[in-house]
């Protein structure tokens, strides 16, 4: 099939009380695992991109990757730039092809966080894709970018609703006490707010800072209205592992074998996420 826009795959997930899998890949082969996972568990799923891994390898070629995987692949699947601070960064993925982007302009002011905001689903609508945007600021480590945690802050449940209803988003980010990396402590997820704004608003929630949450911590957010998990962490260190363990218990200098290694070590982890999320056989 061809790569969707990814608001009608989340429409369908809120309808069906699950979440759909955002994972960030880094390259061919993880991108390719991503969607042999979907494809074993006839799962929808969304390949996700940082701007950092798009600037890297340059968008053409991520978009020329993922035509060729999803055009054989029966389960649908969407590209989606994760939070991207610029304007203009998210018209040059557009124009490349991705079906989905994220504005993130939480950090300004409420007026221009929605001004960017409309920008962005302004073009975007134009050839139908899709857009989240964000509310407060989530903490940790997301693109070289680091939030203190004094400084990380809720979304606030009214200004979320009016923001809502300015723009027509496939989804939305409200800081809600997860964070991006590796958490220190326990995290502490506020649920009141969360369901609070998913209520009020009925846009599909994505959750950000999935990697080490608990699985009752998922099932309680999906339940709540989180149609969109992101798993970014989890899949950077099952990349180094699956390779680097593969070496050092066999040591044979021949690439493509721990290749293999890491294209099934991601594999493995993201159709474990994809049963919890309860979005397995929903493709
Ligand atoms: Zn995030």
């Amino acid at each position: 099939m061809a790569v969707e826009n990814m608001k009608r795959i989340l429409v369908e997930a809120q309808k069906g009380h699950y979440a759909v899998g955002a994972f960030n890949i880094v390259d061919y082969n993880s991108m390719r695992a991503v969607v042999s996972a979907a494809e074993e568990t006839s799962a929808p799923v969304i390949v996700q991109t940082s701007v950092k891994t798009v600037k890297f390898w340059g968008a053409e070629a991520i978009v020329a990757w993922l035509n060729q995987i999803a055009k054989e692949s029966p389960v649908s699947v969407a590209l989606h730039l994760d939070h991207c601070k610029e304007v203009d960064f998210c018209r040059k993925c557009i124009d490349a092809g991705w079906s989905s982007v994220m504005i993130d302009a939480s950090s300004l002011p409420f007026e221009e966080n929605l001004a960017a905001t409309k920008r962005v689903v302004e073009m975007a609508e134009a050839v139908a894709v899709s857009v989240e945007a964000e509310m407060g600021e989530i903490g940790g480590v997301e693109e070289d970018i680091v939030v203190a945690d004094e400084d990380a802050h809720l979304a606030d449940p009214k200004k979320v609703l009016a923001f809502c209803r300015e723009v027509e988003l496939a989804c939305f980010a409200p800081a809600i006490g997860t964070a991006h990396g590796v958490y220190k402590g326990e995290p502490k997820l506020d649920f009141e707010r969360l369901e609070t704004i998913a209520k009020q608003t009925g846009v599909p929630i994505a959750l950000h800072g999935g990697t080490g949450l608990a699985d009752d911590v998922f099932r309680k957010g999906i339940s709540l209205g989180c149609a969109k998990i992101n798993i970014s962490t989890q899949i950077k260190y099952a990349f180094i592992d699956g390779f680097v363990d593969y070496h050092n218990e066999n040591k044979v200098y021949e690439p493509l074998k721990p290749l293999g290694a890491q294209l099934e070590r991601i594999k493995k982890e993201v159709k474990e996420k994809i049963e919890l999320f309860g979005s397995a056989g929903k493709a």
